[in-house]
């Protein structure tokens, strides 16, 4: 599909008008109008839920010890928030928060505790199904959404440190979890084609840690196990990720010992950004609602 550069005033406008910059960098408030995007968004992608998909919504937060276990601080553990907090009797407490306590600020006081900031929703249902048993042969859906942190660097518009990720996944046999992966191609681009953004669907990797992370990610791209759905809004030399669509094989299933037909189940995922579509939607078609094409305004219920 032909596109044009998104002007730097509009942009600009988005970074600061439809988004509230905060002192903090990649955390931003959402406004009234970007929240109507928001949940004309939920609308739309929940009229795609898989038949017999279990919802599940979770808080930003999760288990410290469960994050721990899905390997997630062998892939990506500069991503990550912990959460940590002040300990100590009350009057250690006072001497540190006061200024009181020698050659010592606030912060030397934390310490971890079992939460971590959850890094991506589907992390939080793969222990739940597997603590029911063996998953049916039909496989299992689960619709969940999250608020996630990434410890994200960079401050272009659209890399958040705090989003929502909306993602349908998927627990069954190998071809069960490769099938749903594969139906979601076509289904994402007729998703992005109703909101009339400019797209390509290309393989992709995650954003692994450290020299050996380059390998994984060089792997992850010759398997064909992740693939982004790519907008252009800062360039069109680097567009944005706002869809991906993952095959996890085994790993998840071996974690947590999800098992289906006597062997071990595959996983996979469709995740949304909802942050950046939106972002995106704002960048494609402008600034003001009203003004958007009438059948994108449909295809969200606006
Ligand atoms: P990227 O390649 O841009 O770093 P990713 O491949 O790490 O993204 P996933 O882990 O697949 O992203 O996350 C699922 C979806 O969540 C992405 O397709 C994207 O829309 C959204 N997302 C990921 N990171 C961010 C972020 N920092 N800010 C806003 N949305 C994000
Ligand atoms: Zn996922």
């Amino acid at each position: 599909m032909a596109t044009t550069q998104i002007s730097s005033e509009r942009l600009d406008a988005i970074t600061s008008t439809i988004l509230q910059p905060t002192a903090a960098n990649g955390v931003q408030g959402r406004t009234a109008v970007f929240e109507d995007v928001i949940a004309g968004l939920t609308r739309l992608i929940s009229r795609y839920r898989p038949p017999g998909a279990e919802v599940l919504r979770f808080p930003p937060v999760m288990s410290r010890a469960l994050l721990e276990k899905s390997g997630y601080l062998k892939s990506f553990p500069h991503l990550l928030g912990c959460v940590s907090a002040l300990t100590g009797t009350e009057a250690a407490i006072r001497s540190l928060v006061e200024g009181r306590a020698d050659g010592q600020q606030w912060c030397d006081g934390l310490a971890a505790t079992d939460l971590v900031l959850t890094p991506a929703a589907c992390y939080q249902v793969y222990p739940i199904v597997a603590a029911r048993g063996d998953v049916a042969r039909s496989g299992t859906l689960v619709d969940v959404e999250s608020y996630c942190f990434r410890r994200e660097t960079s401050s272009e518009l659209g890399r958040m440190q705090a989003f929502r990720m909306r993602e349908y996944v998927c627990i069954g046999a190998p071809e069960t979890a490769l099938t749903f992966r594969e139906r979601w191609k076509p289904r994402a681009e007729e998703i992005a084609t109703q909101l009339g953004l400019p797209f390509t669907l290309q393989p992709a990797s995650d954003p692994f840690f450290g020299r050996a992370g380059k390998l994984m990610a060089a792997n992850q791209v010759e398997q064909a196990l992740k693939f982004e759905l790519l907008v252009p809004v800062n360039s069109e030399e680097a567009p944005t990720a706002c869809m991906s669509f993952n095959y996890h094989q085994d790993h998840f299933g071996t974690t947590w010992g999800l098992r289906t037909d006597g062997a071990v189940a595959h996983t996979a995922c469709a995740a949304f950004g909802l942050d950046r579509l939106t972002i995106a939607l704002f960048a494609t078609h402008g600034l003001e609602l009203f003004a958007w094409p009438q059948s994108v305004r449909e295809a969200l219920s606006l």
